[in-house]
């Protein structure tokens, strides 16, 4: 009997997918870089001070950037080698960044570290865990893990979510993690339930990844009866079914109210990835110092699904998968409908890189945009009830500003009204601009 497929009740589309590019490809090594650019600042919140001067002999895991002040995540060296450059380097979403080259030591050995049993620490040993490797959320924005693990006590938080959703056309990161990790990232679930103090997690997953699904169920069975807490939950193939407050919705039922956070419904969400890295920074103690990310589109000649330092260039990348194809007409940093437009190969990885996609004419639609038609395909489509329609045209009227009672603020820029849109409107791109003078204002 085939299961119900849980979902969100508002908007959504089905984008092409274009996963068959990579999906069936195993997680593959890079070979380290000559040289890692390491960003002081990848993450939400400040960047990090430097901890190491020029010339400085630095290992992999070593500590070389602590965040002083405020919200923000350590960052470490990704090889052995001796540090290059302190300075400012290209960053893919804010241009610009502190940062630390380090040249690799060719010689040097990898660490062999011996895993420790996390049961036998307390929750704040494990949470330092988490927070000394500078663990972020790496599905997203780059939010602090030990943060977000540690919700304030009036938020009782009940129930743990691991997003799988994976829902971006083209990336198959996490579904390849879940194919080929299942055991650390239902073991990360297990330590993310200690930190918090509770039982119940749900791991959500696309039905397109139905292969992801049985192994997480498998390796749960394998694991034995304390695993029964942990469910694997189908979810209906739907884009954006992996943002955070419609993973909610589709698997407790718990709607996160205007400008709320997940723990005000009693949830906290964590990606697969991350919840790799916890396992990774608690049984293994490494930092998050690498990460896989998807290589994808029909300009790259020969995609991949790769596990990079953290600070490898794209342009190493490109060069160890054979080039670019001639038809490259367009290089994205994330998903289609959520990532950013780059305009060289000059940027690092960071934490929070999840793919990029070498884009040819035949899979972008650069077609130019006309005047609203009022189909109100774009009200249909936005997953928060907004009206995107009365936003962009209340931009171009020159009333940016006054776009707030339209919900411009509950908009998280998913993209869905630009992709119905028939008269190809810059939907999101309006909505930035509006939230830009709205702020302002
Ligand atoms: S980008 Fe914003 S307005 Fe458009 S569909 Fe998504 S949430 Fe709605
Ligand atoms: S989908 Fe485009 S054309 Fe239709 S109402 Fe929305 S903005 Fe206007």
């Amino acid at each position: 009997m085939s299961e119900t497929l849980l979902t969100f009740p508002k908007g959504g589309i089905h984008p092409p997918e274009y996963k068959d590019l990579t999906d069936h490809l195993p997680i593959e090594d890079m070979p380290l870089p000559e040289e890692v650019e390491i960003l002081l600042h990848q993450h939400f919140g400040a960047p990090c001070t430097p901890l190491v001067k020029k010339k400085a002999e630095v290992s992999e895991g070593d500590l070389i950037g602590r965040v002083e002040a405020g919200l923000g995540a350590n960052v470490h060296a990704s090889v052995t080698g001796v540090v290059k450059e302190i300075g400012l380097s290209a960053h893919p979403v804010t241009v610009h960044s502190p940062s630390i080259i380090i040249k690799r030591d060719p010689e040097a050995e990898p660490p062999s570290p011996t895993p420790v049993d996390w049961r036998s620490l307390s929750r704040d040993e494990l949470l330092n865990r988490v927070k000394d490797a500078g663990i972020v959320g790496i599905g997203g924005a780059g939010f602090p893990t030990h943060v977000k693990l540690s919700p304030p006590p009036e938020a009782k938080v009940d129930t743990l979510i691991i997003n799988g959703a994976e829902c971006e056309p083209y990336l198959t990161t996490d579904h390849r993690l879940m194919l080929e990790h299942p055991k650390e990232i239902l073991e990360g679930a297990k330590i993310i339930l200690a930190i918090l103090g509770i039982d119940t997690c749900h791991i959500g997953v696309e039905a397109n990844k139905m292969d992801a699904v049985e192994t997480l169920r498998k390796a749960a069975a394998a694991q034995g009866a304390e695993d029964s807490r942990i469910s694997i939950d189908a979810l209906k193939v739907k884009y954006p079914q992996g943002s955070e407050k419609q993973l909610i919705e589709s698997i407790t039922g718990r709607r996160v109210p205007a400008f709320g956070l997940p723990f005000d419904v009693g949830t906290i969400v964590q990606n697969v990835g991350t919840t790799k890295a916890v396992y990774d920074a608690v049984v293994l103690n490494k930092p998050l110092y690498e990460k896989v990310i998807t290589i994808s589109g029909k300009g790259i000649q020969r995609p991949a699904n790769l596990r990079v330092r953290i600070g490898t260039r794209l342009k190493d990348i490109v060069d160890y998968l054979g080039g670019t194809t001639s038809e490259l007409s367009k290089v994205v940093v994330g998903g289609p409908m959520m990532g950013f437009a780059i305009p060289n190969l000059e940027v690092p990885v960071t934490k929070t890189t999840s793919g990029v996609l070498f884009l040819t004419g035949e899979e972008i639609d650069d077609r130019s945009y006309s005047n609203c038609i009022r189909c109100g395909w774009c009200l249909d489509a936005c997953p928060m009830g907004l009206a995107p329609n009365e936003i962009g045209i209340y931009v171009e009227a020159g009333r940016a500003a006054d776009t707030a009672h339209f919900g411009v603020f509950e908009c998280f820029e998913c993209g869905c009204c630009a992709f119905v849109c028939p008269a190809k409107r810059p939907l999101v791109q309006f909505i930035r601009l509006a939230k830009m003078k709205a702020r302002k204002d």
